[in-house]
């Protein structure tokens, strides 16, 4: 039986993340270094060593995005383009209903909260 697949952001460290971030389903963060490298070469034209990866721990809701049956296989694969916030363009964080991150809902809950006044 293979290990499983573990979820990994992508990107370029000149470029920083929030220009752009693939995500990679690999066993190990080699692996997912050299799958990242193929995406994010191609968007920023960067070298091997601004590649970078980090593991994103305690995200299982990121496989969800992942293809199912190679996730099934174990086999390591690239989601160029996963699904992202509608009001901050970032993933990452776990997506309310609204088609929002969480994160963006909680700030829009909290500005409810504070001032309600304003809602008509
Ligand atoms: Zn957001």
């Amino acid at each position: 039986m293979s290990e499983n697949l573990k979820a990994y952001m992508g990107f370029s460290r000149g470029a920083g993340s929030p220009e752009g971030a693939c995500l990679v389903f690999a066993h190990n963060a080699k692996e997912a270094r050299r799958l990242a490298h193929f995406i994010v070469s191609n968007w920023f034209g960067e070298s091997w060593i601004d590649t970078a990866v980090l593991w994103q721990k305690n995200s299982p809701h990121l496989f969800e995005e992942a293809d199912q049956d190679k996730l099934k296989r174990g086999e390591p694969h690239a989601i160029e383009c996963p699904k992202t916030c509608s009001e901050c363009d970032l993933w990452g964080s776990p997506m309310g209903k609204s088609g929002k991150c969480i994160d963006c809902e909680d700030e829009e809950e909290m500005f409810k909260e504070e001032a309600p006044c304003l809602r008509t």
